[in-house]
């Protein structure tokens, strides 16, 4: 039976994750998915019960899980303690312990919210891209790496370093995600000077052959840069290493305006993975039924999507999310203050989801 780990955290996640909840338990009722759930301490929460940001209790649950679902660690109560002992620690520990090499950070903009993008309506409306991102390889951990010499003489150095069996297992994830959706793949490199990006363009050429149904095209990185803010809308699934990926997924992102809608996924090999939205705790509408739940929804029609193989709850739910802006039912932080909107609650934006979804 799918097993899913619930991961609350601090400040607002526990809200956003109890609608989240709401909803996965509805598709889990209406298409009969089977799915078991269960509620575990990370961050700031898992240091004032068992101080530790990542108890190995959670550890191990989220191992043996399919999926985990986590809301957002941090606050300032936490801030005075040293880096190692944070709550943010226990994020990177589950990523590193889960092995999740692969970022997947869609870009979709709702036709409704088009006017909170900095581009033109026209530009962005309906934008619906997929970013996959190398996440624990290339220039951010190749050896050797420092800064040494005499002061005034200093060198400061890092490598760029994939090998064939780290780019191709993200590429496989890359083609796979593309299967599931347009079927055109973008692979964005810098193979005129990079070596290490020339084995990246080979690799996703040989491992093209296995996926004959999704049209590879390759991209140099500063150009993808240029076509992401003039016509974004050309893109369907984007798959770069580690750096490229930390910069194109961030530009991506905020061509949709809106922190509150972003989900985000980090899976390993088995297609186990943790979904989150992209934003924090935010600590300053903590408690106070503000927060905007729909990223971490989102998040949770991506864990149907990759690691539950149930596709169809996960389009229900991101009908059900459209159907709800389409009649103008808003949270604060996605209200234009236009006509026709009705500006709602945490707890009141899953109603509205869950109500969509019946
Ligand atoms: P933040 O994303 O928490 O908040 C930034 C701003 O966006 C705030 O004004 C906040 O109210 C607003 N906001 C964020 N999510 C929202 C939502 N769902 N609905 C409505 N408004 C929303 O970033 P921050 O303020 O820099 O960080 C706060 C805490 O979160 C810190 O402790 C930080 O370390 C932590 N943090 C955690 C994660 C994570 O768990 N993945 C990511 C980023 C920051």
């Amino acid at each position: 039976m799918p097993h899913v780990v619930l991961l609350g955290g601090d400040g607002i996640g526990p809200e956003i994750i109890a609608q989240a909840e709401r909803v996965l338990d509805q598709v889990n009722t209406a298409f009969s998915l089977g799915l078991t759930t269960e509620r575990c301490l990370i961050g700031g929460a898992a240091i004032d019960a068992h101080g530790s940001p990542l108890p190995d209790s959670t550890l191990a649950a989220a191992s043996n899980a399919d999926a985990v679902l986590l809301g957002a660690v941090g606050g300032p109560q936490w801030d005075a303690l040293p880096m190692s002992e944070r709550p943010e620690k226990g994020l990177l520990q589950i990523r590193s312990g889960l092995n999740l090499f692969a970022n997947l950070r869609p870009a979709l903009l709702y036709p409704e919210l088009a006017s909170a993008s900095t581009l033109k309506p026209e530009v962005v409306s309906g934008l619906d891209l997929l970013i996959v991102r190398e996440l624990i390889g290339g220039i951010y951990f190749g050896e050797p790496r420092g800064i040494e010499g005499a002061p005034g003489q200093r060198v400061g150095f890092n490598t760029d370093r994939y090998t064939e069996a780290e780019i191709e297992r993200i590429g496989r994830i890359a083609f796979e995600a593309a299967m599931t959706r347009s079927r055109r793949l973008c692979s964005v490199d810098k193979a005129n000077v990079l070596e290490v990006t020339v084995l990246w363009r080979d690799v996703m050429e040989r491992l093209s052959a296995d996926y004959p149904d999704v049209e590879l095209s390759h991209m140099y990185v500063d150009n993808a840069a240029m076509q992401l803010v003039r016509a974004p809308k050309q893109f369907d699934v984007m798959v770069t290493g580690n750096l490229f990926g930390d910069i194109l997924s961030d530009a991506a992102a905020m061509l949709t305006g809106s922190i509150g809608m972003l989900p985000s996924a980090s899976m390993n090999s088995d297609h186990q993975g943790l979904y989150e939205p992209c934003h924090g705790s935010a600590p300053d509408i903590a408690g106070q039924d503000q927060a905007n739940p729909l990223a971490t929804i989102l998040s949770v029609a991506m864990m149907l999507t990759h690691s539950l193989k149930a596709p169809k709850a996960a389009q229900a739910i991101e009908s059900a999310v459209q159907t709800v802006l389409a009649s103008g039912v808003r949270t604060a932080d996605i209200a234009s203050g236009s006509a026709g909107e009705q500006v709602v609650g945490c707890q009141a934006m899953g109603d509205a989801v869950v109500n969509a979804l019946r």
